[in-house]
């Protein structure tokens, strides 16, 4: 196997991925998008027990498996970790750490053998089938368990932790003795659910989806550093990494420090302009996203970025140029702001064309077109969303990453989708018409896919750029 081109991806539960040996040979690539699943909170279960259940195959631990729960959770279910630690020397000190009674170690408890026991808590005589412990030397009436637990569980919401309710005592209390001892249904289901949520916090390949009200887990089954856009069959986007909204392909460090002067407020003051018409000066008014401008009055054509004419400004005005050759850090750093604000400002207004996209497709259907003929405005609107999303993030890219011959292509690839966005944007703003329907389709169709295409194209070179090393980042000014 070529181990240097594994070593870009580190692989979780990569198990049963592998199909037969025969099949494993050198030309098999490892895929290089991310795979991510939806799990429900029933499926988290059955993998949290399937984790358990391998751990126990590999060590033969009597008795009291259960605690092969406690130990998981206390290596954050990492099993090598576990295993390695149970054949440590050092296993007893693993055990004490965890509250964990050496199962290997555990005695058959001799119990008295008068017939009636006491209650440490309650103080009241039990018959032996009455009482129960722990397998320490503290044994209490099942009463004051099911009380001692339900208060634990529901008012503490604790669960992992719960110990022995002896002061000192330190024994944590397995999952077999609290579902035989706690019957009420809510607070049972308390427990499994604060049971789960720690399995999926503490578990690398497990993120809670986080969009609120959904309760559903994305698992990652391989991750890719700088990759870690994922989707919740909800719908929602997201960073595997750290939760935040989805900021492909920007690393999340990256984002962090972006964020720090991210605020509309600066938005606004960077991206106020003269709202006048550079040529004929009369009073402009952009309600559309499209920064591809026409003048009512005049006619004339120019960049909402930039004020320059839009036909003689075919390389685009996304590249920083300074004008002395002297780079200004700060005049640098607006550049590219104003520019990632503009798009965000773009973006917020394109958002907002579900429902006239939704009545221009009710229009066509009246103008005889199928429901399936009408859709591609909807995905096209989408596409314009995405565009608009790479292209914000693409300038935040551009501010930090540092010189390099790749870095020319990314300008290209980038001036690229910067037209193609808008050249699709601006046929959202034209009114439809019995006589030029057909050719807005056209159109919309045409641009919709050539935008897609050059979204991919510009997305997949910043990823080679990672896997080969291109990119190095400067920090925040
Ligand atoms: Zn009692
Ligand atoms: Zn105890
Ligand atoms: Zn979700
Ligand atoms: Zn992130
Ligand atoms: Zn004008
Ligand atoms: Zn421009």
């Amino acid at each position: 196997m070529d181990s240097d081109d594994e070593q870009e991806y580190f692989a979780m539960d990569s198990g049963d991925e592998m199909n037969s040996d025969d099949e494993m040979d050198s030309s098999v690539s490892i895929p290089k998008i991310p795979s991510f699943e939806t799990m429900t909170a029933d499926e988290i279960v059955k993998l949290m027990n399937q984790y358990i259940e391998e751990v126990e195959s590999i060590v033969e631990m009597p008795a009291t498996t259960t605690a092969t729960r406690i130990l998981l959770s206390h290596t954050k279910w990492d099993k090598q970790e576990l295993l390695d630690r149970l054949t440590d020397e050092n296993r007893d000190e693993f055990f004490k750490v965890a509250h964990v009674q050496n199962p290997f170690k555990v005695q058959p408890k001799k119990r008295p053998t008068r017939k009636q026991l006491t209650c440490s808590i309650c103080f009241s005589d039990f018959s032996q089938l009455d009482i129960v412990g722990l397998g320490c030397d503290h044994e209490y009436c099942k009463d004051c368990w099911r009380q001692y637990l339900t208060i634990k569980i529901s008012d503490d919401g604790h669960a992992e932790s719960i110990c022995c309710p002896a002061t000192k005592c330190g024994i944590a209390v397995d999952d077999v003795t609290v579902m035989q001892l706690v019957s009420d249904e809510n607070t049972r289901q308390k427990y499994q659910h604060l049971m789960t949520n720690s399995f999926v916090e503490h578990n690398h390949s497990l993120r809670w989806c986080p969009s609120p009200g959904c309760s559903l887990a994305v698992k990652a089954n391989h991750l890719i550093a700088y990759r870690q856009n994922c989707k919740c069959q909800c719908g929602q986007n997201f960073c595997f990494n750290c939760g935040d909204d989805s900021h492909d392909p920007i690393p999340c460090n990256l984002m962090k420090n972006w964020k720090k002067n991210d605020n509309d407020k600066t938005i606004e003051y960077l991206t106020k302009y003269t709202k006048c018409c550079p040529k004929c000066h009369s009073i402009i008014e952009k309600n559309g996203g499209c920064n591809h401008m026409t003048c009512r009055k005049c006619n004339h054509e120019f960049c909402w970025l930039c004020f320059g004419n839009w036909k003689g400004h075919g390389g685009g005005c996304n590249t920083y140029k300074s004008a002395d050759d002297v780079v200004d850090d700060q005049k640098r750093w607006e550049h590219y702001f104003k520019r990632y604000g503009l798009h965000k400002k773009s973006l917020k207004i394109e958002l907002g064309l579900v429902e006239s996209v939704n009545s221009k497709m009710d229009e066509l259907q009246a103008m005889g077109k199928s429901w399936n003929e009408v859709q591609f405005l909807m995905k096209a609107v989408e596409i314009l969303w995405e565009s608009r999303r790479q292209l914000m993030f693409t300038y935040i890219f551009a501010y930090f990453v540092k010189t390099h011959h790749q870095k020319t292509i990314f300008e290209v690839n980038q001036c690229d989708l910067e037209k193609a966005t808008e050249n699709l944007s601006q046929y959202f703003e034209q009114d439809l018409t019995k006589d030029n329907a057909e050719e807005i389709k056209n159109n919309v169709l045409n641009r919709s896919n050539y935008c897609e295409r050059r979204q991919k194209t510009m997305q997949e070179h910043i990823f080679e750029g990672f896997e080969n090393n291109w990119w190095a980042f400067q920090s925040f000014i």
